[in-house]
């Protein structure tokens, strides 16, 4: 069989710890064999992020703008253990954050769904991707304890230096108040990144707020929507027999709930935190969900929503065999390669890529699994597969189907 080509590289990010371990086995095992792999490669592993004073991690975001595609293995965020650990030169900014900054971009986490793996909703049928707006509100807040009598304010300073003010509460007693805000442009781009996802996905999107009880700032969100929405999008949406819709967030969550999935559900920074937590656990485990960082300039940088499983790292470094989950790291590279495949218009990138993710899915269906998935599924006597005897089984599917 002759190798698939690629035309124009995609980034490479390269990570830590066990996610580092799988990655290699995944090029190995499952790439390198099928495609004549053109990747742009960049180490952020944490040695090097350090060697380099993270010049690295930038470097890889401009690559990423221009080869427009990306993928990334996961990668330690330094924490007080870790300047010991690998003796850091500095405690270095998590690299997703100096990434997302660089390339302005919203998350979109949808779970992999597989039989054998049953979501606890049982009405779901297909994946409901959760979009999270990255920037402000609760986690850019000012806050203050108020010890005691007294009057709070809201004061905007204009910048001829004209006041306007809002009364917060006039206290009686002791109690607490918070400030928060939020920026148009950042809001416009958000909305943005969603509508053109639903786009690309072909998939309707649910913007949903409490704009009934915040008729300021939730209905300033919905407005802006709205906007970007009828100016820039409303006739391709139409064209493809999408919807966009907005509703209010109770509504949202009930509609969520008895609905069968298979939309976009766009979520205000706090909102999805929470519901895409709560949707993840739903359906089973991190390790079954793809992640995908889509900024409003046409980037796409693919990852898995889990960490670098630490604890199976340092049993794989005193020899013993893991069982780690490698599904949402294949699914971060076949999402870059079916995505280069699109954009380049190399049919048979895209089909590869599909094809993998079937054979990944067909492999669990088989009753073949990591030991995470094995205690939760719902297929009788799984075997119980070490991570390299996983991704093999994956290639056999490979190569079955394409006898
Ligand atoms: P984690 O790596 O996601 O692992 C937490 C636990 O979840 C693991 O110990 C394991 O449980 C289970 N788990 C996660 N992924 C799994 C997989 N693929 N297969 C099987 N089990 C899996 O989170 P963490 O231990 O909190 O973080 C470790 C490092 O990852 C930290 O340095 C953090 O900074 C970094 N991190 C990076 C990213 C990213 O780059 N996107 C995201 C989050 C965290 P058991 O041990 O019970 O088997
Ligand atoms: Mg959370």
């Amino acid at each position: 069989m002759s190798k698939i080509t690629m035309n124009t590289p995609i980034v490479e990010m390269d990570g830590d710890e066990m996610t580092r371990i799988l990655w290699q086995m995944i090029k190995e095992e499952l790439l390198l064999p099928y495609v004549d792999l053109n990747t742009e490669y960049y180490d952020l592993g944490l040695e090097h992020r350090n060697e380099t004073d993270d010049q690295v991690t930038i470097d890889a975001a401009e690559a990423t703008k221009k080869h427009k595609v990306a993928v990334k293995c996961a990668t330690i965020t330094p924490n007080a253990a870790r300047m010991d650990e690998y003796k850091l030169k500095k405690m270095w900014k998590s690299p997703n954050g100096t990434i997302r900054a660089l390339l302005d971009g919203t998350v979109f986490r949808a779970p992999i769904l597989v039989k054998g793996v049953e979501p606890a909703v049982k009405n779901w049928k297909r994946p409901i991707t959760l979009a999270r707006h990255a920037y402000g509100d609760v986690y850019k807040n000012a806050e203050m304890r108020i010890p005691g009598p007294g009057r709070v304010e809201l004061v905007y300073t204009a910048a001829d230096g004209s006041q306007t003010k809002e009364l917060i509460h006039q206290f009686e007693g002791p109690g607490v108040v918070q400030g928060m805000h939020n920026l148009d442009a950042s809001i416009e781009s958000f909305a943005r990144s969603c509508l053109n996802f639903g786009l690309d996905t072909r998939q309707d999107v649910w913007f949903a707020t409490k704009d009934t009880i915040s008729k300021q700032y939730d209905h300033h969100f919905k407005d802006i929507f709205q906007k970007v929405y009828d100016e820039e999008f409303k006739d391709r949406f139409e064209k493809e027999d999408l919807e966009y819709f907005y509703t209010l967030i109770d509504d949202a969550v009930a509609r969520v709930m008895k609905g069968e999935g298979g939309f976009i559900w766009a979520c205000k920074n706090y909102d999805g935190d929470v519901m895409s937590d709560m949707v993840s656990s739903a359906c089973g485990s991190l390790a079954m969900m793809t992640s995908v960082l889509v900024s409003p300039h046409g980037y796409h940088e693919y990852e898995a929503a889990h960490g670098t499983v630490q604890r199976h790292y340092y049993r794989h470094l005193k020899g013993e065999e893991t069982s780690t989950n490698p599904v949402a790291t294949i699914f971060a590279w076949t999402g870059a390669l079916a995505k280069r495949g699109e954009l380049d218009q190399n049919q048979a990138l895209t089909d590869f890529a599909h094809q993998l993710e079937h054979a990944t899915l067909q492999t669990i269906e088989e009753g073949k699994m990591t030991g995470d998935l094995a205690a939760m599924t719902t297929i009788p006597d799984p075997t119980i597969l070490n991570s390299r005897a996983f991704i093999q089984a994956i290639a056999q599917n490979i190569d079955n189907t394409s006898r």
